[in-house]
């Protein structure tokens, strides 16, 4: 496992990014990841300079989705400094912790070391100018969670969710941990994912399979911004598998549904 112990807090920590938002959710499988690159592409779609660090270490499927499995980033020396010039696809600069680390051990993975890779691809991404760094966060509340708040100015926060009961109920648990003094993160917003089963050819045909309009409720509950709904539809599955992310394109109903929220987070 390729993690150092390295972390120099006394340069300033990604100085030329405009916007750090963290993408959360409460459980996995939910669609954080899909949801994180598929507002990642249409952000950049939009003429913003996006980048996308994968920090779910349990689960890093950003590279899958990217189409990028194989792919390694490249080291680079930058004013006498090791760093890692992150991946590039459909307009958006991307790291994983998947690139670093054999990922069926990360299950066993202790908590310093965890951190210590998201803050190394922090720190060592050459990221450059950015618009928006997505931070794709492990599920639930965790000790990297806190890592990022602590080593980067974090702008905000969105949650994804099912409008499924059990999803919801941790959802409250996620909002109120970026709420609380010690992390204080604004949520900046619920993204409601699965909202519906629409067959493609179909859209009119909306079949509400984990309940109808739950993450909305919620948001509306709990005072927070909603800033959207997205659909099951077999394409958006498709597209993750395959590495080619629906929302490359805002011709079709999904990728519009995505290019919706990247308007609302703007
Ligand atoms: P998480 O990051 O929350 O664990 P993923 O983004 O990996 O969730 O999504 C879990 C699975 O569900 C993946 O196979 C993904 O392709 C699929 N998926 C996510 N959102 C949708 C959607 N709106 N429509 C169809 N499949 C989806």
């Amino acid at each position: 496992i390729a993690v150092k112990y390295i972390h120099d807090m006394e340069r300033p920590v990604l100085p030329n990014v405009k916007n750090i938002i963290a993408i959360a959710s409460g459980k996995g499988g939910v669609g954080k990841s899909t949801v994180s690159v598929n507002l990642a592409v249409a952000l950049a779609n939009s003429g913003a300079k996006v980048g996308l660090l994968d920090a779910d270490i349990f689960g890093p499927s950003i590279p899958k989705m990217f189409g990028a499995e194989g792919d390694r980033p490249a080291g680079i020396k930058i004013g006498g400094r090791e760093m890692i010039n992150p991946l590039e696809k459909y307009g958006v600069k991307f790291l994983s912790v998947g690139f670093f680390v054999d990922t069926d051990s990360a299950i066993i993975w202790r908590g310093p070391m965890a951190s210590n890779a998201l803050k190394q691809l922090i720190s060592e991404g050459n990221w450059g100018d950015l618009d928006y760094l997505l931070i794709d966060l492990p599920p639930g509340t965790s000790d990297i969670h806190l890592t990022l708040v602590q080593s980067v100015p974090v702008t905000g926060a969105v949650i994804v969710t099912t409008p499924q009961d059990v999803a919801l109920a941790d959802v409250v648990r996620g909002a109120s941990m970026f709420q609380s003094k010690s992390i204080d993160v604004p949520v900046l917003g619920l993204v409601e994912n699965m909202a519906w089963f629409t067959p493609e050819e179909l859209p009119e045909n909306k079949y509400y399979i984990f309940g109808k309009d739950g993450g909305k409720k919620l948001a509306d509950k709990l005072g927070l911004s909603f800033l959207g709904q997205i659909p099951i539809v077999q394409s958006i599955r498709e597209g993750g598998d395959s590495g080619n992310p629906v929302a490359s394109t805002s011709e079709t109903i999904t990728g519009k549904a995505f290019a919706e929220i990247a308007a609302t987070v703007k």
